[in-house]
């Protein structure tokens, strides 16, 4: 959405059709706008792109350009956990347009991926698994691990399948 529309609260004739076919929502406007009133303290996000604000899971998915991550986590994460709070839910940034790889790496934020790989079922269709080092690690909780899932489905259409290995 244009600084305009997110600014003025009017809506613009591209924007207006952003809204019309669902890329823009009510909630991506209210993370646009607190983006904006932050943006001051924050001149990185002035290059950043939000393409889509997706509400799954319990957390606020940012999905953002590519290479755009760091921009919308902040120095240390600092600007996703304000804005985490502002909205009282987890916030996850995850860039558009790169591999499952770096898909993967975005969602399990702090674990450590052993290994990914594509698991073709009698149907047709794909499953991902991915492999976690349980070892040593902060290991995610099941319900953790089902709103990831859920993530990976609404932003990429990817199923899922998580293994832990010692
Ligand atoms: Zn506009």
């Amino acid at each position: 959405m244009c600084e305009f529309c997110l600014r003025s609260g009017m809506l613009c004739s591209k924007c207006q059709e952003k809204v019309s076919n669902g890329v823009v929502d009510d909630l991506y406007m209210k993370v646009a706008q607190f983006l904006l009133s932050v943006e001051n303290q924050n001149p990185q996000l002035q290059k950043a792109r939000l393409n889509r604000v997706v509400s799954v899971g319990g957390f606020i998915v940012l999905v953002v350009g590519r290479g755009d991550r760091n921009r919308f986590m902040g120095e240390a994460g600092r600007l996703a956990r304000e804005l985490g709070g502002r909205f009282k839910r987890r916030v996850l940034v995850i860039e558009e347009g790169v591999n499952d790889r770096g898909f993967l790496e975005d969602l399990f934020t702090s674990q450590h991926i052993i290994t990914i790989n594509i698991i073709w079922l009698p149907d047709g269709s794909t499953e991902t698994r991915v492999v976690l080092q349980g070892r040593g690690a902060r290991r995610l909780s099941k319900k953790r691990i089902k709103a990831l899932t859920e993530i990976a489905k609404k932003v990429r259409n990817m199923d899922l399948r998580v293994e832990y290995v010692y």
